[in-house]
């Protein structure tokens, strides 16, 4: 989710007080991989819930189907208040549980679970989960209604956690290998979740929606959205195949829809150019609306631009170039594979979500109408730049770094790009991102030192201050016609990239360093290539 608008909001509340969060018991037991997690590895989750409009509250149950990778008798699982835990089951027994600080339980195993056994609890629960008061940024249900006056109705929990509304092992690090969910709703209203639906059941008062997805899916990746949509399908014919495109709208909203939506083929084509094969074609592709911005669920992307290019009519580069697509389908289907596809093991990490999809919006420029706009788009977008602290967060407390992960983020990798310097290796190495790192959860020292050993540049240096400082190197030169002085500054003393310049209009490469280099070249002016992002200095005697 595009998410820089909030941060930017968040901060002017916060002001300085941001720096000193105090950090809780609770913040530990929903960011880190505690003993009670990690002697056990997801394998699938059934999620059965029933969804009561009129009284704004949930009930069901999940079953979470685990392997036990050590022995192990303890297991936390989390659940955020006020819903409640009514009970657990195992093989037919009642288990014990207890809270651990505020969203947190422990569930107590009668006997030691032996390594490598496969075991399963089903844990039952009710209540009325929080309401979403600004979806998707704050997390939740969003209880809304369409113009005829139906429920219209959707989840969102990025950050928050989808312990909000479903009892889960709420850490990004361990993923289940599928994941069925089943969601009651009165019979007039429809449910889309993720991947495929398999089966449509007519209750007595309600339909139960029984939906499949056959593939790895993060958390915050689930969704529930509950509407009296139309629908309409089309097939795309892909690097993999056929993939099926599903549609779902409120009935008014069809007709628009149904012309803004060209654009999903054209994502497909772009970011499957780019980054290789979409990473669910078993799941299928669903655009969905939703009564919010948006939100990148697996599979079933999220959609609440109105029916309009750019960030709700906006562009966030200023030049013009992101009125030429819709933010939503481009940004939160890019998604699909740096989030849904790469995904991060802690939050502190979440750059490789929102810097390579930031990233994907000028791919898409780049694919459809040319290298220039997309550098023009870019290039625009570092206005967005605050740099008032790193991208990287803090570890092990669900806690993400700067609102600059999106456009310093997309800067970053721009600028890896240009020293790449070759287009053809460059998209090898974005395909093979998502290739080796196909359906996995990952580090972004992972991401690192994968782009270091496929470019063969020696990026160590680069990575540490752009995503872990705040400063921005200075290229400080001095030019007379005759030769070029130049060095960085505001660097440490390791830092150094090779960098574009021009004399005239003859492209140079030079590496800089923190000491004074001279280059013998007759003209008459010095320029840096624009699409390096750094500053620069010129230094009279
Ligand atoms: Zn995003």
């Amino acid at each position: 989710m595009k998410k820089l608008f909030t941060v930017v909001f968040v901060f002017a509340f916060l002001g300085i007080y941001a720096q000193d969060i105090a950090i809780t018991e609770d913040d530990f037991l929903r960011g880190s991989v505690t003993p009670e997690r990690s002697w056990w590895d997801l394998t699938f989750y059934h999620l059965d819930v029933t969804v009561d409009p009129e009284n704004k509250a949930i009930s069901g149950s999940n079953l979470i189907q685990f392997k036990a990778l050590k022995n192990g008798s303890i297991l936390q699982i989390d659940l955020q208040p006020p819903l409640k835990i009514e009970k657990i089951i195992a093989q037919n027994e009642e288990l014990a549980y207890k809270k651990i600080g505020t969203n947190a339980y422990h569930v107590l195993f009668n006997e030691e679970i032996q390594r490598g056994q496969t075991q399963q609890i089903k844990v039952y629960y009710s209540g009325k989960p929080k309401e979403a008061v600004r979806a998707p940024w704050d997390g939740g249900f969003s209880w809304k209604k369409d113009q005829n006056g139906k429920p219209f109705i959707a989840t969102s929990c990025q950050g928050l956690g989808a312990s909000v509304w479903w009892p889960c092992k709420d850490h990004m690090y361990d993923e289940v290998d599928s994941m069925a969910i089943s969601v009651s709703v009165p019979k007039n209203l429809m449910d889309v979740s993720n991947g495929k639906l398999r089966k449509v059941e007519e209750n007595d008062t309600s339909k139960t929606y029984h939906w499949f997805v056959d593939n790895p899916i993060n958390n915050y990746g689930v969704n529930v959205n509950i509407g009296d949509y139309a629908q309409w399908s089309e097939t795309y014919k892909g690097e993999a195949g056929d993939l099926t495109l599903d549609y779902f709208v409120l009935k008014d909203n069809l007709n628009k829809a149904k012309e803004q939506f060209k654009q999903t083929p054209k994502m497909l084509e772009a970011f499957e150019y780019w980054f290789g094969p979409y990473p669910f074609y078993k799941d299928g592709f669903k655009l969905v609306e939703v009564p919010y911005l948006g939100m990148e669920h697996q599979s079933s992307v999220t959609y609440g631009n109105k029916f309009q290019n750019g960030y709700l009519g906006r562009d966030l580069s200023g030049t013009g170039w992101g009125l030429k697509f819709d933010f939503i389908i481009i940004h939160e289907a890019g998604h699909e594979w740096f989030a849904n596809n790469i995904t991060y093991k802690d939050a502190a990490d979440m750059w490789i979500h929102e810097g390579f999809t930031a990233y994907s919006e000028n791919l898409y420029l780049d694919y459809h109408f040319g290298t220039k706009a997309a550098e023009d788009y870019v290039i625009g977008t570092r206005a967005n730049i605050r740099n008032d602290k790193p991208i990287i967060g803090r570890y092990n407390l669900n806690m993400e770094g700067s609102g600059d992960m999106y456009y310093k983020g997309a800067n970053i990798i721009h600028t890896i790009r240009q020293m790449v310097n070759d287009d053809d290796k460059w998209r090898e190495i974005l395909r093979g991102l998502n290739k080796d790192f196909y359906h996995q959860t990952v580090t972004t020292q992972q991401i690192e030192n994968y782009i270091i050993k496929k470019s063969g540049l020696d990026l160590k240096a680069f990575f540490d201050q752009y995503l872990r400082t705040i400063k921005i190197p200075v290229l400080e030169y001095q030019y007379d016609g005759k030769k070029l002085k130049y060095r960085f500054t505001n660097t440490d003393t390791d830092f150094s990239i090779p960098v574009k310049v021009y004399i005239d209009t003859n492209p140079i490469w030079i590496k800089p360093t923190s000491n004074w280099n001279v280059l013998k070249q007759k003209g008459k002016a010095f320029s840096i290539d624009r699409n390096f992002y750094l500053e620069s200095k010129s230094i009279t005697d």
